[in-house]
């Protein structure tokens, strides 16, 4: 009977060779597509069936290399190399379905009771909630305090998170006995199948309120909107996050509220090039500084400051500056390295020519030509 099985890959509609994103994009299409409650072809579910039971071995990379190696005889229950089979759906409780967004639903309510449902009743953390923040790059380089309006949802300050008119107004609930949850039977294409849902009179709470808060009307949570004023640390780059507790998404049955995260993104600068906490430029030096050495002006993130060239730099020398680079939130400084760029005149006077020329006359004697150079340079290697 295994062998007659399609193969999970056709099943999917990938190739041998997909990667795990691909197969999980793949099987997120055609699950939301043969979903049975929202396709209603005679073969829907069916179709569900067999891509899930596609999805649940290949998004499991040791029971995709079983499939690649031994085909559907590896899940059979009287095959040598069983795993203990498929038996309908009962397997799905071990498959990860947390990175499905929306389809989350949809499998507690075909499973019922999955794993995700069981826990309804249990304080669970909001989610975090992300915003990008822009900065300039000195903004970025120097700290910066920033004002955000955010709305986020908090426990009502006049009852305390508990929704009701005072402590004593609170009850178990009567219809689910405080458990949050209710089992219903019903009968589906599977055939029957018990499942468990939110108790629809306290919403999963648990709790029966005789006299609710007037400010929350029950709720125990209340909305907020407000500025909060954030101090980003100096030293930030892009691809940093900042954490700012309990502003995030309000939390489940009593849990804490999710985060605020902050994403970085920090400007380019036309002056400076950044790499962690080092600073690159590059400075315009004349020839004779180059030659007789100098001290000159450059700007750093800190402000102008002076840097020694020392006598007869090169062009293209990169000179570092100690501890004149980004100080990270870390307290680690880093440096600035300065790329020396010699600029000569575009054309010398008269007395500017007799000077250079009494120059070359008196400078040691050395090859006038490429050719003699080359010569004199590789002769000790004959
Ligand atoms: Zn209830
Ligand atoms: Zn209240």
């Amino acid at each position: 009977m295994a062998e007659s099985k399609r193969d999970y890959y056709e099943i999917l509609g990938v190739d041998k060779t997909a990667t795990s994103d691909q197969i999980k994009s793949a099987y997120r299409k055609l699950a939301k597509k043969y979903h049975p409650d929202l396709n209603h072809e005679p073969d829907a579910a069916e179709k569900f069936k067999q891509i899930t039971e596609a999805y649940e071995v290949l998004s499991d990379s040791q029971k995709r290399a079983q499939y690649d190696q031994f085909g559907h005889a590896a899940f059979d229950n009287n095959g040598a190399n069983g795993f203990g089979g498929f038996n309908g759906f009962g397997n799905f409780s071990q498959a990860d379905m947390s990175d499905f967004g929306d389809l989350g639903d949809i499998f507690s309510q075909f499973f019922g009771g999955g794993r995700r449902s069981a826990r309804s009743n249990v304080p669970q953390k909001g989610r975090d909630r992300r915003m990008i923040i822009n900065l300039s790059f000195n903004q970025a380089i120097k700290g910066y305090k920033i004002d955000i309006p955010i709305d986020y949802v908090e426990a009502c300050p006049d009852c305390h998170g508990t929704g009701a008119r005072n402590p004593n107004d609170v009850e178990t609930c009567p219809t689910c006995r405080g458990r949050g949850r209710v089992r219903t039977r019903t009968n589906t294409i599977f055939g029957m199948m018990e499942q468990e849902s939110t108790c629809p009179d306290c919403s999963g709470t648990g709790k029966h309120i005789k006299y609710k808060c007037s400010t929350c009307h029950g709720a125990g949570r209340v909305k907020v909107s407000k500025t909060i004023t954030v101090n980003i640390p100096q030293g930030v780059d892009t691809g940093d996050n900042i954490r700012i507790e309990g502003k995030g998404d309000a939390g489940i049955n009593g849990g804490p509220n999710g985060d605020l995260i902050l994403q970085i993104q920090v400007a380019p600068s036309t002056t400076f090039t950044r790499k962690g906490a080092d600073i690159y430029i590059s400075a315009p030096i004349s020839f004779t500084d180059a030659l007789l050495g100098a001290t000159v002006t450059v700007p750093s993130v800190w402000g102008d400051c002076d840097l020694i060239i020392p006598p007869c730099t090169e062009g293209n020398t990169i000179l570092k500056m100690a501890n004149q680079g980004v100080k990270l939130p870390s307290g680690k400084q880093g440096n600035q390295y300065v790329t020396v760029n010699i600029k000569f005149p575009k054309n010398l006077n008269q007395s500017q020519k007799e000077l250079i020329q009494q120059f070359a006359d008196i400078e040691e004697k050395k090859p006038t030509s490429v050719m003699d150079w080359l010569k004199h340079k590789f002769s000790s290697k004959k």
